[in-house]
């Protein structure tokens, strides 16, 4: 303990981080999560000057004057935009790792699922242009089984979804390697977009990203609410552009949300479907560990169970399981190498 932070004090801080397509994370061993911010740039349309990182680059979102242009860099859960990504993974390394900045820390980093050869390297340079030493990657459903303390390591099989901003991953995990993964473009924001669809066709009216976000949390569900819920939405009046305001229901957004739901549960069912008979049958058992900003939707597992005859289970904090998994590889050092990508 004292060695370590003796460590951390002197610039070594080994960190683990999780690049999500909405928010990043990072995790530093006998501190926990030391960063958690959207993963959003601002910069200067004209000179490409960053002007914000993070939080503070969020609050931009749908009220930036013509010069500023707010860039979520990992958006579609592919790096859409490399330079940016580097720049925010660098900016957000700089601002965790305090300290005398003497010795050069160990970075792992989790990337999404599927991700090209020319990312990983990308990944990896912008991670070494934040001050890393030795940069490791892992894979997104790996890290979701590690950081719900699943048995990853044994010969059963563990099925985990994570639902995030850009993309839902579902994958069955076995032996420490990942046996069979579906991964679709469909997660979070889709929900966001479908809301503000919804609300151009049944209220003719215009309500920003961050609005729609802000609905799909507060009245968002699967299923049937025994409660109903409503909220005032505020936007603006397609016809005249003056502003508006309806109040809305739960009834309304599970409308809304309905294609993008159907999406993910038709991903599941395939993975089910692509896994072998000894595997599935471990997960008929053991049920689905779900993780990510996303399934926090209220009566998802109800949904999952109605639709795959799976048990779904909520990670405790399905927020940080990505940051907490990689953050437990790093702590565990040898023992944990094999997970690791490359
Ligand atoms: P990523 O790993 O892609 O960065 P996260 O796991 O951080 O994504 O999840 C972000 C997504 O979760 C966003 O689309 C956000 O709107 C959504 N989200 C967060 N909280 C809730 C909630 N209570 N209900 C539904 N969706 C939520
Ligand atoms: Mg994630």
């Amino acid at each position: 303990m004292f060695f370590r932070r003796l460590w951390n004090f002197l610039g070594g801080r080994n960190l683990a981080m999780d690049l999500g397509t909405a928010n990043s994370l990072l995790y530093c061993p006998g501190e926990g999560i030391v960063l958690n911010e959207p993963s959003v740039v601002a910069q200067d349309r004209m000179s490409g000057e960053v002007i914000a990182v993070g939080a503070e680059a969020k609050r931009y979102l749908g009220r930036t004057p013509e010069r500023v242009e707010v860039i979520r860099p990992m958006r579609d859960g592919v790096i859409a935009d490399f330079d940016t990504t580097s720049v925010m993974i660098s900016s957000f390394i700089a601002k965790a790792s305090r300290g005398l900045k003497l010795l050069r820390p160990r970075l792992i980093i989790c990337v999404p699922l599927g991700i090209t050869p020319v990312e990983k390297r990308a990944v990896i340079e912008a991670g070494q242009r934040g001050g890393a030493r030795d940069v490791r990657l892992i894979e997104e459903p790996l890290a979701v089984a590690i950081g719900a303390g699943l048995p990853f390591d044994q010969p059963l099989g563990n099925m985990v979804l994570d639902i995030g901003g850009g993309t839902s991953e579902v994958a069955v995990v076995s032996l420490s390697a990942i046996a069979h993964a579906e991964s679709i473009r469909v997660a979070g924001d889709e929900m966001n977009e479908a809301i503000q669809r919804y609300f151009q066709n049944e209220f003719q009216m215009q309500i920003g990203e961050n609005m729609a976000e802000q609905v799909k949390i507060t009245l968002g569900s699967a299923v049937e609410q025994p409660e109903p819920l409503s909220m005032e939405v505020l936007g603006k009046n397609l016809v005249e552009g003056a502003p508006r305001s309806v109040i809305a229901s739960d009834a309304h957004v599970r409308e809304a949300i309905r294609e993008p739901l159907n999406a993910i549960m038709q991903a599941v069912r395939n993975a089910l479907e692509k896994t072998p008979p000894e595997l599935a049958a471990d997960i008929a058992d053991s049920g689905l560990l779900l993780a990510g900003g996303g399934s926090l939707l209220r009566g998802l597992d109800v949904l999952i169970k109605r639709e795959t005859g799976l048990n779904a289970v909520l990670d405790s904090d399905p927020l940080t399981t990505v940051a907490r998994g990689t953050g437990r590889v790093l702590e565990k050092g040898k023992a944990y190498e094999g997970a690791l990508l490359e």
